[in-house]
């Protein structure tokens, strides 16, 4: 590393805009950073002031800094053989939709359970020494985060750790450690941890040698820990006494995308235990992106175009209807490749190889946000003479019927309201602030997707008629 001296520019701009996503990249290069939650639940990068000299490989490390290189640059870096491209996924070698067939990995993981298993095989065959991941705090303090980065060294331990946390979480203390200890790791991170991580490669040869595989997980957004409250409050959890979460709890004999959460904590001074289907919970319309971060709003990788292998769930016609969950995969290793296909022909992984647009089709939602939606928020950042992270898509308004730029506008006004509101509920201890104050809010941003008014009484003029020829019959 070279000597410390002075690196403004991460600060004033990609935590000054509030670009900062928290991964704890740079903080793991720096000792003078460090990643603290913000008032509304997020972690961000913090220094003790603003004259405190920053490491040169802390700004050169930050997925959202200026002058970094973009995911298609590391991808080519880490990829270069992988022929195939697609402008929405990047390169790989391979494209699927599957679960784990074998042992208990579907039912006990947030959808097919490949990532876990992927993650014990690499253990099984030797090919890592530990995994880093996330995991729950065993027995988090009231007011502390309720998961966190840990490193395993067992498949036991990897699969007791599975689950999607839409939760905060920094990896400055594991990637600090992956560093110190030595020993090949495999990282699961969403997309931009991810790319942090190839960045932190280019900074630190022993880290790179150390990193010897990553796991991706496709991701729509990232939530501040106002998701997790919020929900367990609707439950009768108050904020201060949720311990645990699980966000993905499967119900049979629904869709996959029918799931609830399960919150535990205490009430009344009792340890009490709540699973609720998430349709029954405000918040849960992910197209509404509440308590979404702002960076999230500045991102172009929906797949994690830089991992070894990226995983996520099978938002498709064809696999949606299967209560015990499918993923989608885009595989870039050709040695995971060959891991994969073997376990498929074994019987072992049920895996239907997909082309890369059913990938695309599967996470369209993800893509029109984050190709679309970013232009037109790019072009009004420019338009403010605001700084924004440089991104692959250019900024552009005119793709967009005025309607639709009203839609995205309103979308991002929600989000920004939904963390303003809930930390005043929590202030005044009060739910119904939050619910009584955002849930108009939603359903004027749902307007924006009704018919006109002519067309929905033309509808049910049409399905009521329907009904009487079919009750004649
Ligand atoms: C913030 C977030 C947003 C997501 N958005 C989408 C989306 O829009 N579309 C989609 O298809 N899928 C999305 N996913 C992925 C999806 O929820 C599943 O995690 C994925 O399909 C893997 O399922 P699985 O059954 O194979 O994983 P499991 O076998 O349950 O294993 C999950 C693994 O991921 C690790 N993990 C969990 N949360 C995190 C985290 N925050 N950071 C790093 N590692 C973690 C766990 O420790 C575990 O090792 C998102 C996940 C997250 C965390
Ligand atoms: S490296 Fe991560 S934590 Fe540091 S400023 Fe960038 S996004 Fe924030
Ligand atoms: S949407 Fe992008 S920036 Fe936000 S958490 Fe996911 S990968 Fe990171």
């Amino acid at each position: 590393m070279t000597p410390s001296q002075p690196v403004s520019d991460l600060f004033s701009t990609v935590v000054s805009n509030g670009c900062c996503i928290g991964c704890g990249s740079c903080a793991a290069f720096d000792p003078a950073i460090q990643i603290k939650l913000d008032a509304y639940g997020r972690y961000a990068a913090t220094r003790q002031s603003a004259t405190t000299p920053i490491h040169p490989s802390a700004a050169r490390v930050c997925p959202f800094a200026d002058g970094v290189a973009n995911e298609d640059t590391l991808a080519q870096e880490v990829f270069g053989d992988a022929d195939a491209y697609d402008p929405h996924i990047g390169r790989h070698v391979a494209t699927y939709a599957g679960w784990v067939a074998e042992s208990d990995f579907r039912a006990r993981g947030s959808s097919g359970g490949l990532a876990s298993w992927v993650l014990t095989e690499l253990l099984d065959r030797g090919l890592v020494d530990s995994v880093v991941h996330v995991t729950a705090e065993p027995s988090p303090e009231a007011g502390k985060p309720l998961f966190r980065f840990a490193i395993s060294s067992t498949s036991e331990q990897v699969r007791a750790r599975s689950k999607s946390r839409y939760y905060p979480v920094e990896m400055s203390g594991v990637m600090r450690e992956m560093i110190q200890r030595p020993g090949r790791y495999a990282v699961v991170g969403i997309p931009c941890f991810i790319k942090a991580l190839r960045l932190a490669c280019r900074e630190s040869a022993v880290l790179k040698e150390r990193l010897a595989f990553t796991v991706g997980i496709v991701c729509g957004h990232l939530k501040s820990s106002a998701f997790a409250e919020s929900f367990a409050w609707q439950c009768g959890i108050a904020p201060a006494e949720l311990r645990m979460i699980d966000f993905r709890t499967k119900l049979p004999d629904r869709p996959a995308s029918s799931y609830a959460i399960t919150a535990s904590g205490e009430r009344d001074g009792q340890s009490i235990s709540v699973t609720k289907p998430t349709s029954e919970l405000f918040g849960s319309n992910w197209g509404h992106g509440l308590f979404k971060y702002k960076a999230c709003e500045f991102c172009d990788d929906v797949v994690g175009e830089t991992a070894d292998i990226s995983i996520g769930d099978a938002w498709l016609p064809e696999y949606v209807n299967d209560a015990g969950g499918t993923n989608v995969v885009v595989v870039r290793s050709q040695t995971l490749k060959t891991l994969i296909a073997e376990a498929a022909s074994a019987g072992r992984l049920h895996l239907d190889e997909i082309p890369a647009a059913k990938v695309v089709q599967s996470q369209a939602g993800g893509f029109r946000h984050r190709r679309d939606g970013l232009a037109y928020r790019l072009f009004l950042e420019d338009q403010a003479g605001r700084w924004r992270p440089a991104k692959r898509v250019a900024p552009l308004s005119r793709h967009l019927t005025p309607k639709l730029q009203r839609i995205y506008s309103a979308r991002y006004d929600l989000v920004q309201s939904s963390h303003e509101s809930f930390a005043c509920a929590k202030e005044r201890q009060d739910l119904n602030f939050f619910l009584d104050t955002m849930r108009p809010l939603a359903a004027r941003y749902d307007m924006f997707y009704q018919r006109p008014l002519p067309l929905r009484l033309l509808g049910k003029i049409k399905r009521k008629l329907l009904a009487l020829v079919r009750g004649r019959r």
